[in-house]
């Protein structure tokens, strides 16, 4: 984290974090750097090892945080490298609902013997204490993807340390402004920048945050050295985009988390909706619908200014059954349909969500 930062809130980090430095003439933004390879004997000689966009996207990121980052070609890039630390054989915690990505890369490191994986309800703090025993790694995702279930970080994190276990936790869905793992005790934070730092659904990036402690810049460390190796490095256009997009992070989930609690709040009781899921913050809800699959179906199909389609944390508001998705295991209902709020009118967002949901009202 740069010192130049500390003390500041998140809002004025998001504006001010990444810029140039203050000489005469100077552009306020970083540069779009579209160089592969550098003058002989600067700091960086190669484009896989260093670029000023990610340098400037890394110095925001890694403020807001409250540690370093280091931006990957996608989310699921920067998984596999914070799953990469893990050793031969780890015992690793992780929770039954998870993302879809992460959920498959784990059972495939589970089926190559790489991994011995204990699945356990994140929000279920004293089972994931128990299962911590004799543990080398915690997954965590807090709230889950797509079932909301909220972990109680700081008491994981307490638990899984005394063990000796690492906690490695992906903050997309809470992004830094909700909750900042790092503070709570983990390890490696990792982000999906697809979603709400990037927030207008046009860029795939992913990033990675170690805490300023000296077990993690050794993590820092052997995560660089990950991405450097194994070559998921983020392109300059999407990390420019993604730092772009950040400005405006801090009112973009202002306006959309107002949104879902009034939306959560009015989806509750209503007469086709069987089941409302929402954490209390953020701007993800999950509802159950009347009529199962089809039913659910018949809802996506039916919206006009939600867009059916999958992904999360852009401007505009998404809706998608979940079980759509071979991955998403059967405990994830059937009728499950997860809601992306946007930052457009919640009346008008009530409305068309609204006269969906009456084909689902059953009449008489
Ligand atoms: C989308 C998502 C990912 C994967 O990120 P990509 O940028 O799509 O690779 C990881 N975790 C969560 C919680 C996500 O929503």
């Amino acid at each position: 984290m740069n010192a130049n930062h500390e003390g500041l809130a998140p809002a004025s980090i998001l504006v001010s974090a990444g810029r140039q430095p203050r000489i005469p003439g100077a552009g306020l933004n970083a540069p779009l750097e579209l160089s592969s390879t550098y003058v002989a004997d600067g700091p960086v000689d190669y484009a896989r090892a260093g670029n000023p966009t990610w340098t400037a996207f890394e110095e925001a990121l890694g403020a807001l945080e409250g540690g370093s980052a280091l931006v990957f070609s996608s989310g699921m890039a920067a998984i596999a490298a914070a799953l990469s630390i893990a050793p031969q054989g780890a015992i690793i915690v992780v929770p039954t609902h998870a993302y879809t990505g992460t959920g498959l890369m784990l059972e495939s490191l589970e089926k190559a013997g790489r991994a011995i994986l204990r699945r356990v309800d994140i929000s279920d703090t004293t089972a994931v204490i128990a299962a911590l025993e004799g543990a080398d790694v915690l997954w965590a995702e807090s709230p889950t993807n797509p079932m909301l279930e909220v972990a109680d970080l700081p008491r994981l994190c307490e638990a899984a340390h005394k063990v000796d276990a690492l906690v490695l936790c992906d903050n997309t869905f809470a992004t830094p402004l909700i909750q900042q793992p790092l503070s709570m005790g983990a390890d490696v934070v990792v982000h999906s920048v697809t979603k709400y730092l990037a927030g207008h659904s046009d860029v795939v990036l992913g990033a990675a945050v170690t805490a300023d402690t000296d077990r993690g810049r050794r993590l820092h460390e052997a995560l660089a050295q990950h991405r450097l190796l194994h070559g998921a490095i983020a392109g300059p256009m999407e990390t420019w985009l993604a730092l772009r997009g950040m400005r405006t992070m801090h009112l973009r989930v202002e306006r959309s988390s107002a949104n879902a609690a009034v939306l959560a709040a009015r989806l509750q009781g209503h007469p086709a909706v069987e089941r409302v899921r929402y954490p209390g913050f953020g701007s993800i809800i999950a509802i159950e619908v009347l009529g199962g699959l089809e039913g659910a179906e018949t809802v996506a199909a039916k919206v006009r200014l939600w867009t059916h389609a999958t992904s999360l944390g852009g401007v505009e508001s998404l809706i998608e059954r979940r079980r759509r998705h071979p991955a998403e295991p059967p405990t994830v209902p059937d009728n499950l349909l997860r809601l992306s709020v946007g930052v457009e009118d919640v009346e008008d967002l009530w409305r068309d969500l609204g006269a969906a949901l009456a084909h689902q009202i059953p009449s008489g």
